[in-house]
């Protein structure tokens, strides 16, 4: 579907067709987002927000038009509670920097997963270090689901704030985080959610989730890298200290005292990626194009073809089985060491990704060093799904 607006797609690879399974570390770009870029380049860039210049209001303008464009897609209430950041990372840094430095003491928890990337983690630990507060988890089963039988006991009087992700990059689980929303909601427990997986494949709906806080990348999306997304309740970002000091987050500085501008100027200190996030409204208004809803059921196609013939292959199992996925699948062969497996498979033109994928908590829950991830984007096709069955049974083949 679509797949001629991707240009990077039409190149081979050691000899073959490119065949692109890494869509979940990042996607790749249609040309109207890279024509964006250098369209800004050519005709309207200009530091925003401070000049009274032609450029200057341009370039203003299209920004501001492109935070009421996210705004529109993920149904915030309003454009001042959507803050552009570098990506998913530093949107989870902010909130944890920011929301531990107001709402943390000691002997507090903070509550997260057993399937979070490191990016879900260590912000948060580093948080707890600094304020003598604790890290909770909540364990998933074997089949990669979150035991929220737990949950009710985890959700205590000293829990602060739940921190989970919509979708595993890993596992590919879609996390019930409806459910997990309302028990912490009936308990006064704030909800942040990593969205990083979940942007490109799942309709957000800030307003129906009820979360607190969403948190996304704009490069998993089909936009530009280094442009990202932090969603947050003004109800929590007014009462939040600056994660940053510096330029346009300011309304008044003296040595004495500086007072901070309103939201969402409050959390964006410096020159912002501009060109990027002009980048980010062109991918939503070609995923809007295209619709989610056929995004999905395409997505959703291609995986059930990839789990059907992955399945097919002896010594081959799959990590993450949730009725509830998007478009991914871990795995391994046999006892063959994933790195292995990975080589010999790019070696055939097709890029997967091995490793822990960021994920160490899930790597040890299964008792592994890694896995091979193939992810799957609308823009793939079953015979690329049957060029990666035919790589893994000539690994199989060749590493016995
Ligand atoms: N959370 C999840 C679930 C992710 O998959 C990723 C990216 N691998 C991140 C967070 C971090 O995103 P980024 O590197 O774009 O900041």
């Amino acid at each position: 579907m679509n797949r001629s607006d991707f240009p990077i797609l039409e190149q081979s690879v050691n000899g073959k067709p490119l065949v692109y399974f890494d869509n979940a570390a990042t996607t790749q770009k249609p040309q109207v987002v890279i024509d964006t870029l250098t369209d800004y380049y050519r005709t309207i860039n200009s530091n925003i927000h401070r000049g009274v210049h032609y450029l200057s209001q341009k370039a203003t303008e299209a920004f501001e038009e492109a935070r009421r464009t996210v705004q529109a897609f993920i149904n915030a209430p309003t454009p001042q509670e959507v803050i552009f950041t570098r990506g998913t990372t530093e949107s989870i840094n902010l909130i944890a920097s920011s929301f531990g430095k107001r709402f943390l003491q000691a002997d507090d928890e903070v509550l997260v997963s057993e399937m979070e990337h490191h990016a879900n983690i260590v912000p948060w630990q580093l948080a707890c270090e600094q304020s003598g507060a604790h890290l909770r988890v909540i364990p998933f089963n074997d089949a990669g689901e979150l035991e929220l039988d737990h949950l009710d006991n985890l959700l205590n009087e000293r829990t602060r704030i739940v921190a989970v992700s919509h979708v595993s990059n890993t596992l590919g689980t879609i996390n019930p985080i409806r459910e997990i929303i309302q028990k912490a909601h009936a308990k006064k427990i704030p909800v942040m959610i990593d969205g990083a997986q979940a942007i490109s494949h799942i309709p957000v709906d800030v307003q129906e989730l009820d979360c607190d806080f969403y948190c996304f990348s704009g490069h998993k999306m089909y936009a530009p890298m280094g442009i990202g997304v932090m969603f947050g309740k003004a109800q929590w970002l007014n009462e939040m200290p600056p994660y940053q000091g510096g330029g346009e987050m300011i309304q008044r500085v003296t040595f004495e005292k500086t007072t901070y501008n309103e939201l969402p100027f409050k959390f964006e200190a410096g020159t912002p990626a501009v060109g990027d996030v002009l980048g980010l409204k062109t991918a939503i208004d070609y995923i809007q194009q295209l619709g989610m809803a056929r995004i999905a059921e395409r997505e959703q196609a291609l995986l059930n073809y990839a789990t059907e013939k992955l399945s097919a292959i002896s010594g081959l199992r799959i990590y993450g089985t949730s009725a509830e996925k998007t478009s991914l699948i871990s795995f391994n062969l046999n006892n063959i060491h994933h790195f292995d497996v990975g080589f010999i498979i790019d070696k055939m033109g097709v890029a997967v990704r091995t490793g822990h994928h960021c994920t160490q908590p899930v790597m040890d829950h299964y008792h592994i060093p890694g896995t091979i991830r193939a992810s799957f984007a609308f823009y793939n096709t079953e015979a690329e799904i049957d060029q990666l069955a035919a790589a893994i049974e000539k690994a199989k083949q060749m590493l016995g």
